[in-house]
Protein backbone atom coordinates (compact mmCIF):
# COMPACT_ATOMS: atom_id res chain seq x y z
CA UNK A 1 0.00 0.00 0.00
CA UNK A 2 1.42 3.31 -0.58
CA UNK A 3 0.56 6.86 0.94
CA UNK A 4 1.11 10.03 0.46
CA UNK A 5 2.66 12.09 3.95
CA UNK A 6 0.32 15.49 4.84
CA UNK A 7 2.22 17.77 6.53
CA UNK A 8 -0.95 19.70 8.86
CA UNK A 9 0.61 22.73 10.44
CA UNK A 10 -1.71 23.83 13.69
CA UNK A 11 -3.06 21.24 15.65
CA UNK A 12 -6.59 22.92 16.36
CA UNK A 13 -10.57 21.82 15.49
CA UNK A 14 -9.41 22.77 11.74
CA UNK A 15 -5.76 20.39 11.98
CA UNK A 16 -7.25 17.73 13.69
CA UNK A 17 -10.35 17.57 11.64
CA UNK A 18 -7.70 17.40 8.38
CA UNK A 19 -5.93 14.66 9.89
CA UNK A 20 -8.59 12.36 10.60
CA UNK A 21 -9.81 13.38 7.39
CA UNK A 22 -6.49 12.25 5.64
CA UNK A 23 -6.07 9.36 8.29
CA UNK A 24 -9.25 8.21 7.35
CA UNK A 25 -8.69 7.09 4.11
CA UNK A 26 -5.29 5.33 5.09
CA UNK A 27 -3.23 8.72 4.30
CA UNK A 28 -0.21 9.55 6.42
CA UNK A 29 -0.52 12.65 8.68
CA UNK A 30 2.08 14.45 10.82
CA UNK A 31 0.93 17.64 12.47
CA UNK A 32 2.85 20.69 14.46
CA UNK A 33 1.81 22.81 16.57
CA UNK A 34 3.56 25.01 18.43
CA UNK A 35 1.63 25.15 21.60
CA UNK A 36 2.29 22.69 24.36
CA UNK A 37 -0.59 20.53 23.56
CA UNK A 38 -3.31 20.34 20.91
CA UNK A 39 -6.43 21.91 20.94
CA UNK A 40 -5.83 25.51 19.90
CA UNK A 41 -9.10 27.99 20.81
CA UNK A 42 -10.65 24.72 22.34
CA UNK A 43 -8.65 23.84 25.34
CA UNK A 44 -8.53 22.98 28.90
CA UNK A 45 -6.61 25.06 31.26
CA UNK A 46 -4.54 22.55 34.00
CA UNK A 47 -3.15 25.39 36.28
CA UNK A 48 -0.59 23.78 39.00
CA UNK A 49 -3.10 24.72 41.64
CA UNK A 50 -5.89 22.41 40.13
CA UNK A 51 -8.44 24.28 39.19
CA UNK A 52 -8.66 23.26 35.49
CA UNK A 53 -11.38 24.70 33.45
CA UNK A 54 -11.97 25.54 29.67
CA UNK A 55 -10.28 28.59 27.77
CA UNK A 56 -13.79 29.69 27.71
CA UNK A 57 -17.59 28.00 26.97
CA UNK A 58 -17.86 26.21 23.75
CA UNK A 59 -21.59 25.21 22.97
CA UNK A 60 -22.40 23.33 19.61
CA UNK A 61 -26.12 22.88 18.08
CA UNK A 62 -27.64 19.96 16.60
CA UNK A 63 -27.23 22.03 13.32
CA UNK A 64 -23.54 21.27 13.35
CA UNK A 65 -22.93 18.08 11.59
CA UNK A 66 -19.82 18.18 10.75
CA UNK A 67 -18.78 18.67 14.50
CA UNK A 68 -20.67 16.28 15.38
CA UNK A 69 -19.41 13.66 12.65
CA UNK A 70 -16.00 14.55 14.15
CA UNK A 71 -17.34 13.73 17.54
CA UNK A 72 -18.54 10.35 16.59
CA UNK A 73 -15.93 9.39 14.61
CA UNK A 74 -13.58 10.19 17.73
CA UNK A 75 -15.89 7.83 19.59
CA UNK A 76 -16.71 11.37 22.13
CA UNK A 77 -20.32 12.47 20.81
CA UNK A 78 -21.91 11.03 23.72
CA UNK A 79 -20.05 13.25 26.12
CA UNK A 80 -21.79 16.86 24.57
CA UNK A 81 -24.80 17.00 26.63
CA UNK A 82 -28.35 19.22 26.46
CA UNK A 83 -28.10 20.95 29.56
CA UNK A 84 -31.29 22.50 28.89
CA UNK A 85 -33.39 20.42 27.33
CA UNK A 86 -36.90 21.85 28.10
CA UNK A 87 -35.78 25.41 26.67
CA UNK A 88 -32.91 28.06 27.77
CA UNK A 89 -33.13 29.93 31.24
CA UNK A 90 -32.98 33.52 30.60
CA UNK A 91 -32.28 35.79 33.55
CA UNK A 92 -32.97 39.39 33.07
CA UNK A 93 -31.24 41.23 35.04
CA UNK A 94 -33.45 44.69 35.33
CA UNK A 95 -36.46 43.04 36.67
CA UNK A 96 -34.54 39.99 38.35
CA UNK A 97 -37.19 37.57 36.34
CA UNK A 98 -35.80 34.46 34.89
CA UNK A 99 -38.10 32.35 32.07
CA UNK A 100 -36.91 30.03 29.59
CA UNK A 101 -37.11 30.45 25.86
CA UNK A 102 -36.90 28.08 23.20
CA UNK A 103 -34.02 28.24 20.89
CA UNK A 104 -36.12 26.43 17.63
CA UNK A 105 -38.44 29.44 16.25
CA UNK A 106 -40.89 26.69 16.23
CA UNK A 107 -41.04 26.29 19.97
CA UNK A 108 -41.79 29.80 20.05
CA UNK A 109 -45.52 28.36 18.82
CA UNK A 110 -45.93 28.37 22.84
CA UNK A 111 -46.18 31.84 24.08
CA UNK A 112 -44.18 30.55 27.63
CA UNK A 113 -41.40 29.62 25.48
CA UNK A 114 -41.39 32.79 23.21
CA UNK A 115 -38.65 35.65 23.73
CA UNK A 116 -39.60 38.60 25.63
CA UNK A 117 -41.19 41.34 23.14
CA UNK A 118 -41.63 39.25 19.94
CA UNK A 119 -44.80 40.53 17.63
CA UNK A 120 -45.68 39.02 14.61
CA UNK A 121 -43.64 42.34 12.65
CA UNK A 122 -40.68 40.85 14.25
CA UNK A 123 -40.91 37.64 13.24
CA UNK A 124 -41.27 39.33 9.46
CA UNK A 125 -38.00 40.77 9.99
CA UNK A 126 -36.12 37.59 11.17
CA UNK A 127 -37.48 35.89 8.37
CA UNK A 128 -35.79 38.92 6.11
CA UNK A 129 -32.69 37.87 8.05
CA UNK A 130 -32.73 34.21 7.69
CA UNK A 131 -33.10 35.18 4.06
CA UNK A 132 -31.33 37.87 3.59
CA UNK A 133 -30.16 38.45 -0.20
CA UNK A 134 -27.95 41.46 -0.09
CA UNK A 135 -25.59 41.83 3.24
CA UNK A 136 -25.97 44.45 5.92
CA UNK A 137 -25.71 45.12 9.64
CA UNK A 138 -28.08 42.90 11.21
CA UNK A 139 -28.96 45.72 13.46
CA UNK A 140 -30.43 47.44 9.92
CA UNK A 141 -32.89 44.57 9.22
CA UNK A 142 -34.43 44.59 12.91
CA UNK A 143 -34.19 48.14 14.10
CA UNK A 144 -34.53 49.62 17.60
CA UNK A 145 -37.98 46.84 19.30
CA UNK A 146 -37.57 45.18 22.39
CA UNK A 147 -36.54 42.03 21.02
CA UNK A 148 -33.11 43.33 20.54
CA UNK A 149 -31.97 42.84 23.64
CA UNK A 150 -34.27 40.08 24.20
CA UNK A 151 -32.83 37.76 21.65
CA UNK A 152 -31.29 39.29 18.51
CA UNK A 153 -28.07 41.14 19.87
CA UNK A 154 -27.05 37.97 22.43
CA UNK A 155 -27.80 35.95 19.49
CA UNK A 156 -25.59 37.79 17.28
CA UNK A 157 -22.80 37.60 19.64
CA UNK A 158 -23.18 33.99 20.40
CA UNK A 159 -22.78 33.32 16.54
CA UNK A 160 -20.79 35.68 14.80
CA UNK A 161 -19.05 37.47 17.89
CA UNK A 162 -19.55 40.92 16.29
CA UNK A 163 -22.27 43.32 17.57
CA UNK A 164 -25.57 43.10 15.64
CA UNK A 165 -24.68 46.89 14.53
CA UNK A 166 -21.90 45.64 12.20
CA UNK A 167 -22.38 42.09 12.11
CA UNK A 168 -23.21 40.32 8.87
CA UNK A 169 -26.92 39.52 8.37
CA UNK A 170 -25.73 37.15 5.45
CA UNK A 171 -23.73 35.20 7.89
CA UNK A 172 -26.15 34.94 10.90
CA UNK A 173 -28.67 34.26 7.86
CA UNK A 174 -26.66 31.09 7.00
CA UNK A 175 -26.72 30.14 10.83
CA UNK A 176 -30.26 30.27 11.36
CA UNK A 177 -31.20 28.36 8.20
CA UNK A 178 -29.62 25.67 9.76
CA UNK A 179 -30.98 26.26 13.23
CA UNK A 180 -34.76 26.20 12.19
CA UNK A 181 -34.80 23.12 10.53
CA UNK A 182 -36.97 20.30 12.72
CA UNK A 183 -34.47 19.21 15.82
CA UNK A 184 -31.56 21.67 15.12
CA UNK A 185 -31.28 24.02 17.23
CA UNK A 186 -30.61 21.92 20.45
CA UNK A 187 -27.64 23.40 21.84
CA UNK A 188 -24.77 20.92 23.70
CA UNK A 189 -21.81 21.49 25.68
CA UNK A 190 -18.89 19.14 26.63
CA UNK A 191 -19.93 17.13 30.09
CA UNK A 192 -16.24 17.25 31.00
CA UNK A 193 -14.76 20.23 29.22
CA UNK A 194 -13.07 20.59 25.75
CA UNK A 195 -9.87 18.36 26.60
CA UNK A 196 -11.48 15.36 27.52
CA UNK A 197 -14.60 15.29 25.42
CA UNK A 198 -13.42 16.96 22.25
CA UNK A 199 -9.23 17.68 22.06
CA UNK A 200 -7.87 14.45 23.82
CA UNK A 201 -10.26 11.80 21.92
CA UNK A 202 -9.09 13.31 18.41
CA UNK A 203 -5.86 12.98 19.43
CA UNK A 204 -5.91 9.62 20.50
CA UNK A 205 -8.17 8.55 17.38
CA UNK A 206 -4.68 10.17 15.21
CA UNK A 207 -2.32 8.46 16.91
CA UNK A 208 -4.39 4.96 17.20
CA UNK A 209 -3.71 5.88 13.33
CA UNK A 210 -0.39 6.17 13.35
CA UNK A 211 -0.68 9.77 12.81
CA UNK A 212 2.53 11.97 14.55
CA UNK A 213 1.76 14.93 16.58
CA UNK A 214 4.52 17.34 17.21
CA UNK A 215 4.05 20.13 19.67
CA UNK A 216 6.51 22.79 20.88
CA UNK A 217 7.27 23.00 16.95
CA UNK A 218 6.26 26.63 15.29
CA UNK A 219 6.57 26.93 11.91
CA UNK A 220 8.55 29.63 11.39
CA UNK A 221 9.14 29.73 7.29
CA UNK A 222 7.85 28.37 4.37
CA UNK A 223 10.94 26.82 1.38
CA UNK A 224 9.37 27.19 -1.55
CA UNK A 225 10.33 27.24 -5.03
CA UNK A 226 7.62 29.94 -5.96
CA UNK A 227 4.70 27.08 -6.75
CA UNK A 228 5.49 24.45 -4.50
CA UNK A 229 6.32 24.27 -1.19
CA UNK A 230 9.68 21.98 -0.42
CA UNK A 231 10.23 22.39 3.55
CA UNK A 232 9.13 23.37 6.50
CA UNK A 233 11.58 25.34 8.87
CA UNK A 234 10.31 24.92 12.44
CA UNK A 235 11.53 25.41 15.98
CA UNK A 236 14.78 23.62 16.32
CA UNK A 237 14.53 21.79 12.85
CA UNK A 238 13.84 21.78 9.13
CA UNK A 239 11.62 19.13 6.96
CA UNK A 240 12.68 18.69 3.44
CA UNK A 241 9.12 17.51 1.93
CA UNK A 242 9.25 14.26 -0.68
CA UNK A 243 8.29 15.24 -4.26
CA UNK A 244 4.64 13.87 -3.44
CA UNK A 245 4.22 15.25 0.06
CA UNK A 246 1.44 18.10 0.91
CA UNK A 247 1.00 20.52 3.29
CA UNK A 248 -2.29 22.02 4.74
CA UNK A 249 -1.57 25.61 7.09
CA UNK A 250 -4.57 24.99 9.61
CA UNK A 251 -3.60 28.73 10.78
CA UNK A 252 -4.83 31.87 11.92
CA UNK A 253 -5.26 34.37 9.10
CA UNK A 254 -2.28 36.55 10.68
CA UNK A 255 -0.44 33.35 10.44
CA UNK A 256 -0.70 32.30 7.09
CA UNK A 257 0.07 36.59 6.27
CA UNK A 258 3.18 36.34 8.47
CA UNK A 259 4.28 33.47 6.31
CA UNK A 260 2.75 34.22 2.81
CA UNK A 261 2.81 37.85 2.84
CA UNK A 262 1.25 38.15 -0.98
CA UNK A 263 -2.05 36.84 0.30
CA UNK A 264 -4.91 39.02 1.14
CA UNK A 265 -6.37 37.70 4.52
CA UNK A 266 -8.69 39.21 6.89
CA UNK A 267 -6.94 41.50 9.50
CA UNK A 268 -9.46 42.59 12.30
CA UNK A 269 -10.69 40.62 14.90
CA UNK A 270 -12.95 40.42 17.88
CA UNK A 271 -11.92 39.63 21.54
CA UNK A 272 -13.79 37.29 24.06
CA UNK A 273 -13.81 37.51 27.97
CA UNK A 274 -14.77 34.51 30.48
CA UNK A 275 -14.41 34.71 34.00
CA UNK A 276 -14.39 30.90 36.06
CA UNK A 277 -15.47 31.03 39.44
CA UNK A 278 -14.16 28.17 41.54
CA UNK A 279 -17.35 27.06 43.50
CA UNK A 280 -20.03 24.83 44.25
CA UNK A 281 -21.72 23.88 41.03
CA UNK A 282 -24.35 21.26 40.43
CA UNK A 283 -24.18 17.45 39.18
CA UNK A 284 -25.93 18.50 36.44
CA UNK A 285 -24.72 20.79 33.60
CA UNK A 286 -26.59 24.34 33.46
CA UNK A 287 -26.76 26.71 30.96
CA UNK A 288 -28.41 29.91 31.11
CA UNK A 289 -28.55 33.03 29.52
CA UNK A 290 -28.35 36.69 30.56
CA UNK A 291 -29.82 39.90 29.83
CA UNK A 292 -28.99 43.29 31.08
CA UNK A 293 -25.83 42.30 32.00
CA UNK A 294 -21.86 42.71 31.02
CA UNK A 295 -21.82 38.66 30.00
CA UNK A 296 -24.23 37.04 28.18
CA UNK A 297 -24.05 33.54 29.69
CA UNK A 298 -23.15 31.22 31.97
CA UNK A 299 -21.97 27.52 32.53
CA UNK A 300 -22.16 25.53 35.62
CA UNK A 301 -19.95 22.95 36.14
CA UNK A 302 -19.81 20.59 39.23
CA UNK A 303 -16.91 22.79 40.74
CA UNK A 304 -17.16 26.22 38.95
CA UNK A 305 -18.90 28.42 36.89
CA UNK A 306 -18.07 30.23 33.38
CA UNK A 307 -19.32 33.04 32.52
CA UNK A 308 -18.66 34.79 28.59
CA UNK A 309 -18.41 37.71 27.47
CA UNK A 310 -18.38 37.39 23.78
CA UNK A 311 -17.67 40.54 21.57
CA UNK A 312 -15.81 41.99 24.25
CA UNK A 313 -14.04 45.01 22.59
CA UNK A 314 -15.65 47.20 25.52
CA UNK A 315 -13.91 45.39 28.37
CA UNK A 316 -11.14 43.60 27.03
CA UNK A 317 -8.55 46.08 28.45
CA UNK A 318 -10.19 46.84 31.29
CA UNK A 319 -8.42 45.30 34.96
CA UNK A 320 -9.45 41.80 34.86
CA UNK A 321 -10.41 41.99 38.72
CA UNK A 322 -12.88 44.57 38.31
CA UNK A 323 -14.38 42.65 35.67
CA UNK A 324 -15.07 39.70 37.58
CA UNK A 325 -15.94 41.67 40.08
CA UNK A 326 -18.98 43.73 38.35
CA UNK A 327 -19.96 40.37 36.44
CA UNK A 328 -19.92 38.10 40.24
CA UNK A 329 -22.53 41.01 41.57
CA UNK A 330 -24.46 41.27 37.96
CA UNK A 331 -24.71 37.30 38.14
CA UNK A 332 -25.16 36.22 41.95
CA UNK A 333 -28.89 36.44 41.91
CA UNK A 334 -29.27 34.36 38.34
CA UNK A 335 -27.24 31.48 40.54
CA UNK A 336 -29.45 31.59 43.28
CA UNK A 337 -32.37 31.46 41.46
CA UNK A 338 -31.11 28.11 39.99
CA UNK A 339 -30.37 27.10 43.27
CA UNK A 340 -26.63 27.64 44.52
CA UNK A 341 -25.18 29.36 46.68
CA UNK A 342 -24.36 32.34 45.36
CA UNK A 343 -23.66 36.29 47.58
CA UNK A 344 -23.19 39.40 45.70
CA UNK A 345 -20.51 40.02 48.10
CA UNK A 346 -18.53 36.99 48.74
CA UNK A 347 -16.84 36.61 45.56
CA UNK A 348 -14.91 32.82 44.69
CA UNK A 349 -11.74 32.52 43.89
CA UNK A 350 -11.69 33.56 40.01
CA UNK A 351 -9.81 33.43 36.91
CA UNK A 352 -10.21 35.30 33.82
CA UNK A 353 -9.13 34.38 30.16
CA UNK A 354 -8.59 37.31 27.88
CA UNK A 355 -8.81 35.87 24.16
CA UNK A 356 -7.95 39.30 22.27
CA UNK A 357 -8.36 37.83 18.82
CA UNK A 358 -10.98 34.83 19.70
CA UNK A 359 -12.49 35.20 16.12
CA UNK A 360 -12.63 37.08 13.10
CA UNK A 361 -14.82 40.27 13.17
CA UNK A 362 -17.92 38.91 10.97
CA UNK A 363 -18.77 42.47 9.95
CA UNK A 364 -21.24 43.22 6.98
CA UNK A 365 -18.32 43.72 4.39
CA UNK A 366 -16.29 41.65 2.06
CA UNK A 367 -13.53 39.67 3.73
CA UNK A 368 -10.48 39.12 2.25
CA UNK A 369 -10.51 35.70 1.44
CA UNK A 370 -7.25 33.86 -0.34
CA UNK A 371 -7.59 30.71 -2.16
CA UNK A 372 -7.81 27.76 -0.29
CA UNK A 373 -4.59 26.69 -2.60
CA UNK A 374 -2.53 29.22 -3.27
CA UNK A 375 0.41 26.36 -3.97
CA UNK A 376 0.41 23.37 -6.29
CA UNK A 377 0.55 21.42 -2.60
CA UNK A 378 -0.24 23.59 -0.14
CA UNK A 379 -4.14 24.26 1.07
CA UNK A 380 -5.66 26.23 3.84
CA UNK A 381 -7.85 25.99 6.63
CA UNK A 382 -8.83 27.42 9.66
CA UNK A 383 -12.46 28.50 10.93
CA UNK A 384 -12.61 32.02 9.12
CA UNK A 385 -12.11 30.59 5.88
CA UNK A 386 -14.97 30.87 3.20
CA UNK A 387 -18.22 32.69 4.26
CA UNK A 388 -19.77 30.44 7.34
CA UNK A 389 -19.29 32.14 11.05
CA UNK A 390 -16.12 30.96 12.30
CA UNK A 391 -17.04 28.72 14.57
CA UNK A 392 -16.09 24.75 15.56
CA UNK A 393 -18.07 23.95 12.51
CA UNK A 394 -16.19 26.08 10.17
CA UNK A 395 -13.19 25.14 11.33
CA UNK A 396 -13.87 20.89 11.00
CA UNK A 397 -15.14 22.23 7.35
CA UNK A 398 -12.53 23.97 6.25
CA UNK A 399 -10.12 21.37 7.96
CA UNK A 400 -11.75 18.44 5.65
CA UNK A 401 -12.22 20.48 2.47
CA UNK A 402 -7.97 21.17 2.98
CA UNK A 403 -7.28 17.58 3.02
CA UNK A 404 -9.69 16.76 -0.08
CA UNK A 405 -8.40 19.18 -2.26
CA UNK A 406 -5.21 18.12 -2.34
CA UNK A 407 -6.28 14.48 -2.00
CA UNK A 408 -7.76 15.17 -5.57
CA UNK A 409 -5.06 17.88 -6.32
CA UNK A 410 -2.23 16.26 -9.27
CA UNK A 411 0.50 14.37 -7.85
CA UNK A 412 3.75 16.07 -7.83
CA UNK A 413 5.61 12.85 -8.02
CA UNK A 414 5.58 9.32 -7.11
CA UNK A 415 3.42 8.47 -4.34
CA UNK A 416 5.32 7.31 -1.43
CA UNK A 417 5.61 4.37 0.55
CA UNK A 418 3.68 4.23 3.65
CA UNK A 419 6.44 2.32 4.77
CA UNK A 420 8.85 5.15 4.43
CA UNK A 421 10.39 6.26 8.07
CA UNK A 422 7.93 8.87 9.64
CA UNK A 423 10.41 11.29 10.61
CA UNK A 424 12.61 12.87 8.17
CA UNK A 425 13.75 15.99 9.69
CA UNK A 426 17.44 17.52 9.89
CA UNK A 427 18.30 18.94 12.82
CA UNK A 428 18.53 22.71 12.25
C1 LIG B 1 -13.42 31.92 24.20
C2 LIG B 1 -13.92 31.32 22.92
C3 LIG B 1 -15.22 30.83 22.87
C4 LIG B 1 -15.70 30.25 21.69
N1 LIG B 1 -16.95 29.74 21.68
C5 LIG B 1 -17.35 28.99 20.62
C6 LIG B 1 -18.57 28.30 20.66
O1 LIG B 1 -19.34 28.38 21.62
N2 LIG B 1 -18.91 27.53 19.58
C7 LIG B 1 -18.10 27.41 18.48
O2 LIG B 1 -18.45 26.67 17.56
N3 LIG B 1 -16.94 28.11 18.40
C8 LIG B 1 -16.53 28.88 19.44
N4 LIG B 1 -15.35 29.55 19.40
C9 LIG B 1 -14.57 29.52 18.16
C10 LIG B 1 -13.74 28.23 18.06
O3 LIG B 1 -12.93 28.08 19.19
C11 LIG B 1 -12.86 28.35 16.83
O4 LIG B 1 -13.68 28.59 15.70
C12 LIG B 1 -12.03 27.10 16.54
O5 LIG B 1 -11.44 26.59 17.70
C13 LIG B 1 -10.96 27.49 15.53
O6 LIG B 1 -10.14 26.38 15.25
P1 LIG B 1 -8.95 26.55 14.22
O7 LIG B 1 -8.27 25.23 14.17
O8 LIG B 1 -9.43 27.16 12.97
O9 LIG B 1 -7.97 27.64 14.86
P2 LIG B 1 -7.09 27.59 16.18
O10 LIG B 1 -7.83 26.93 17.27
O11 LIG B 1 -6.62 28.99 16.42
O12 LIG B 1 -5.86 26.65 15.79
C14 LIG B 1 -4.69 27.13 15.21
C15 LIG B 1 -3.51 26.37 15.84
O13 LIG B 1 -2.32 26.74 15.18
C16 LIG B 1 -1.29 26.90 16.14
N5 LIG B 1 -0.30 27.77 15.53
C17 LIG B 1 -0.37 29.12 15.32
N6 LIG B 1 0.72 29.53 14.65
C18 LIG B 1 1.48 28.42 14.43
C19 LIG B 1 2.72 28.20 13.74
N7 LIG B 1 3.40 29.20 13.15
N8 LIG B 1 3.23 26.94 13.73
C20 LIG B 1 2.56 25.90 14.30
N9 LIG B 1 1.38 26.06 14.94
C21 LIG B 1 0.84 27.31 15.00
C22 LIG B 1 -2.01 27.50 17.33
O14 LIG B 1 -1.27 27.31 18.52
C23 LIG B 1 -3.33 26.72 17.31
O15 LIG B 1 -3.24 25.52 18.06
C24 LIG B 1 -14.87 30.20 20.54
C25 LIG B 1 -13.58 30.73 20.58
C26 LIG B 1 -13.11 31.28 21.75
C27 LIG B 1 -11.70 31.82 21.79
Amino acid sequence: MTARRTHIVGAGVAGLSAALAVTAEGGEAVLYEAAPQAGGRCRTLHPADGFVHDNGTHVLFTANTRALDVLKTIGARERWLEPEPKGLPVFDRPTGAMRRIGLSPWSWLLPSRRPHGLTLSDLARILQLVFASKDCPVAAIIGQRPIMDSLIEPLTVAVLNTPAAQASSQRLGHALRQLIRPGAGRLLVARNGLGRDLIEPAVATLQARGASILTGQRLRMLLSTGERVIGLTLTDRTVMLGADDRVILALPPYEVERLLPSLAVPKAFEPILNVHYRMQGSGQRRFVGLTGTLAQWAMIRDDHVSVTVSAADAVIDRAAADVAVQIWREIAPALCLLGLEAHAHRQPETRVVKEKRATIRQAAEPLPQPPVRPLANLALAGDWIGSLPATIESAVMAGEHAASILRHAPGGGPPVSRARPLKREDAA
